[in-house]
């Protein structure tokens, strides 16, 4: 199968001024376009040829593997920002304030992972095996979804990202980046995860969960 570049939720324009559309020209014109266009190259022929972009990254290593996982890393960090205010839903705010004490906690302490990491990676709320939240800086390509975590939300942190707008000021860029988060995305992917976590009794119907669609 054939990989393509997700297209934007929001016009090139939208985060301004936070994230300029020369930026988001160039991180998603130039840089997602590319990992996509090398995954597609590099798959040619492979074993990895017709599986989804989940099982590439979980079964291939080197430049597939990074290519793959990069891709799946922007999509997540495009769909996960919004011009949008928008609020977490109660059942993620109540997860937050359970795991990290309050929202005002997290939030410093994921800004804090983020400006700490050294050179390139991302930083991600995900969900670990015993059902916590997590956050986690990993490095370059690496993915949660390698340690059977389920990511919610994630930040860029290769320079390629805010150079451009805020030149080596990581800790600015990411003190922008927090007022764009689409927190509908993140409490849709809680929301999805409780779903399978706890489904629905299959006799009464009743279900445990108290978000979803
Ligand atoms: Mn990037």
């Amino acid at each position: 199968m054939t990989h393509t570049l997700m297209k934007l939720p929001f016009d090139e324009n939208a985060l301004e001024p936070y994230i300029s559309k020369e930026t988001m020209q160039y991180h998603h014109g130039k840089h997602h376009a590319g990992y996509v266009n090398k995954l597609n190259t590099l798959i040619k022929d492979t074993e990895f040829a017709e599986m989804a972009l989940e099982e590439i990254i979980k079964k291939s290593d080197g430049g597939i593997f990074n290519n793959a996982s990069q891709v799946y890393n922007h999509d997540f960090y495009f769909n996960g920002m919004s011009s949008k205010k928008s609020a977490p839903s109660d059942t993620l705010l109540e997860w937050i304030q359970r795991d990290f004490d309050s929202m005002e906690q997290f939030k410093e302490r994921f800004l804090q992972t983020a400006a700490t990491l050294f050179g390139s990676g991302w930083v991600w709320l995900s969900i670990n095996k015993e059902s916590s939240l997590i956050i986690e800086a990993r490095s370059n390509a690496d993915n949660p979804i390698l340690y059977e975590h389920r990511p919610l939300l994630t930040c860029d942190v290769w320079e390629h990202a805010y150079y451009i707008d805020y030149r080596n000021v990581r800790a600015a860029y990411l003190e922008k980046w927090w007022e764009l988060v689409n927190w509908d995305f993140v409490s849709e992917n809680l929301a999805n995860h409780l779903y399978i976590e706890f489904p629905c009794d299959e006799y009464s119907g009743a279900c445990e969960f108290k978000e979803g669609k």
